[in-house]
């Protein structure tokens, strides 16, 4: 059986019709640079998540740039993430000299340890970036919290749960991106809305920050040649755009194949006793960019080749802690002990996760999962 890690082919091929027809729609008309369907998408992504604003920008990296930009990020200010993430989120701090001060997560959600935030501030910290790792929200009732108590700036980096749901304990619900200042997400093809290449948005319910978030993504001007604030060039293609117009109308499809093929790996690898299994809390909705478990033993390693002998591919994302990284080691902040993070560099594994998922395949996976554990 061939089971991939994601399968955007196949996820092509049901709205083939419609992508190629959106594609072909630009190379007709010809803007290709900020054709109306970049408004237009900005517009329907702003509708789905109930933001007031949305910039589409180049990338995901580029998203958390221009955010941390918006915020006014000066060389030498600090911003608290969590060591356990993708480069991406630390990369732009360090990029304008600031100082990624890291904190660890929690071993049930991956997501950042509310409780040693507040260890972590000092006179110097202005923001603070919550991963929504893996498709499930991070405490935002608490973060939020504490950002106001110490007058920081919250992004939130929604590039892996784009369409997740949190819910306040007042009631009220609000997708992830759109609960701090800021929220950014990414367009990467493997991403839940993925598009043909890169792509990325920010969001931001402030008038201001959108004015000069926007501006700050065109060169700092927003008029030709006038420039207000040192910017960058960050555009969505308008190809990309026309793309995602179609595939944000399956988002929700694509999050409920995603939660039925969790739904299954729950079932099937429940009473392996040596892993542990995502765990969706009551106040969050997952929306499984992956499925990631956790291995209570120390053969994750073999476990992983034991897959791959037998055609299945996995990945860990990610195999270092930011504190263990070459470039990062000197740069970084360590306030706190980053336990976690360090454990689940070394034990955690992400199994194939996309929409084409078929419960044969996932018969496949879990039966050879077990059958690893049954020979130790
Ligand atoms: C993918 C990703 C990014 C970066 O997105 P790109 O579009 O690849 O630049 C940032 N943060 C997280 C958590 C991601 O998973």
């Amino acid at each position: 059986m061939n089971v991939l890690m994601v399968d955007l082919v196949n996820q092509y091929k049901r709205i083939e019709q419609e992508i190629n027809k959106a594609v072909l729609n630009v190379f007709n008309h010809g803007r290709f640079i900020n054709g109306p369907e970049v408004s237009q998408f900005a517009e329907n992504l702003a509708q789905y998540l109930n933001v007031k604003h949305v910039v589409p920008v180049a990338n995901g990296t580029e998203a958390i740039l221009i955010a941390l930009m918006g915020l006014g990020i000066q060389p030498g200010d600090e911003v608290i993430v969590p060591a356990f993430t993708y480069i991406a989120t630390v990369e732009v701090i360090a990029f304008l000299r600031a100082v990624p001060v890291l904190v660890d997560v929690d071993m049930a959600t991956f997501n950042i340890n509310v409780g040693q935030i507040e260890e972590a501030i000092s006179e110097r910290t202005k923001a603070v970036i919550p991963v929504h790792l893996y498709g499930q929200a991070a405490n935002m009732q608490q973060i939020l919290e504490i950002a106001r108590q110490h007058n920081l700036g919250v992004i939130e980096d929604n590039a892996q749960s784009l369409g997740a749901e949190y819910t306040f304990s007042d009631g009220h619900r609000q997708k992830t991106g759109t609960m701090g200042d800021i929220g950014t997400t990414s367009f990467f093809p493997t991403k839940n809305l993925g598009g043909y290449g890169d792509g990325g948005a920010i969001f931001t319910d402030s008038d201001e920050l959108y004015k000069k978030m926007r501006m700050i993504a065109n060169h700092g001007q927003n008029k030709k040649y006038f420039h207000k604030y040192v910017g960058l060039n960050s555009r969505l293609d308008t190809v990309q755009a026309a793309i995602l117009n179609v595939k944000l109308k399956y988002l929700d499809e694509y999050i409920s194949k995603r939660q039925q093929a969790a739904k299954m790996y729950d079932e099937r690898l429940a009473d392996i006793e040596q892993i542990i299994l995502p765990s969706v809390q009551q106040d969050r909705t997952h929306v499984f960019h992956q499925y990631t478990i956790t291995l209570k033993t120390n053969n994750r390693d073999e476990l992983k080749q034991y897959l791959a002998d037998k055609g299945i591919p996995t990945q860990i994302y990610y195999p270092l802690p930011i504190h263990w990284q070459e470039a990062y080691k000197q740069i970084v902040k360590l306030p706190v002990s980053l336990d976690n993070s360090e454990f689940l560099s070394e034990h955690v594994l992400s199994l194939p996760m996309h929409t084409e998922l078929t419960e044969e395949h996932i018969d496949f996976v879990s039966e050879t999962i077990k059958s690893f554990f049954r020979n130790k």
